[in-house]
């Protein structure tokens, strides 16, 4: 049931069907009108179509060579941490995976809809779950996929991980872009990312476990650990 339940959003992150993603089940979305709500649990969802009437709002402007690659990363990224919940939501009875999975999907056609609106061939178009056309990023997602299967505490771990390694990312080429729209995505990205490795970081010590940055500086770490879940808008 969870399985063919995962395979169409599965098919919908791959075919890039556009689908309004309801708010995860365990508490009421943000009241506040946005293309991007989140819970109370930190759970983030781009709505498809109030993206695609903001994303109106934007004049429209050429696109640098950084600005095309870090679309592309992106929009791959999102689909790895996708993958990666979606795996470990099948394996682990733990709702969180099965909640940020969610998430993600709606991250990455936010970025879907960036690349059709510059007319960009998406990388994930025709491609199955856990493979990716970026030779980093599938190294990547073999080596967490594989650490996470052997047991529910190594997943959460890698997710975190995983959480930490968006922030970075999307720093990276957010300093790389000037498109205000590409902008717009990335720091809701961000902000979705913060709230998750919050979420994550949260599950770890309900198990005793104190999670330690693997990627962030622990300045910056610390920074999103110690502050509440951020809304939208
Ligand atoms: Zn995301
Ligand atoms: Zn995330």
């Amino acid at each position: 049931m969870l399985r063919h339940h995962f395979t169409a959003w599965t098919f919908a992150v791959v075919t890039g069907v556009a689908i309004i993603v309801a708010s995860c089940s365990e508490s009421a979305t943000s009241p506040i009108s946005t293309e991007f709500t989140v819970t109370d649990s930190g759970y983030s969802s781009f709505d498809t179509i109030r993206l695609r009437n903001r994303l109106r709002g934007y004049a429209a402007s050429s696109i640098s060579d950084s600005e095309l690659r870090a679309l592309k990363f992106v929009r791959e990224e999102e689909k790895l941490v996708h993958d990666l919940y979606v795996d470990f939501s099948a394996r682990y009875n733990k709702l969180i995976f099965m909640n940020i999975a969610q998430s993600e999907l709606t991250h990455a056609n936010a970025v879907l809809q960036l690349l059709q609106r510059y007319q960009i061939a998406d990388p994930s178009q025709g491609i199955g779950p856990g493979v990716f056309a970026d030779t980093m990023l599938q190294q990547l997602y073999t080596r967490l996929q594989t650490i996470g299967t052997s047991d529910l505490v190594s997943a959460l771990l890698v997710s975190a991980e995983a959480e930490e390694m968006d922030l970075r990312d999307l720093s990276y080429w957010s300093a790389r872009v000037d498109n205000q729209d590409i902008l717009m995505v990335f720091s809701n990205l961000a902000k979705g990312s913060r709230n998750h490795l919050r979420a994550f970081v949260r599950n770890l010590a309900q198990v005793g476990i104190r999670y330690s940055p693997r990627v962030l500086d622990q300045a910056t770490y610390d920074a999103i650990i110690s502050t509440p879940v951020e809304r939208g808008g």
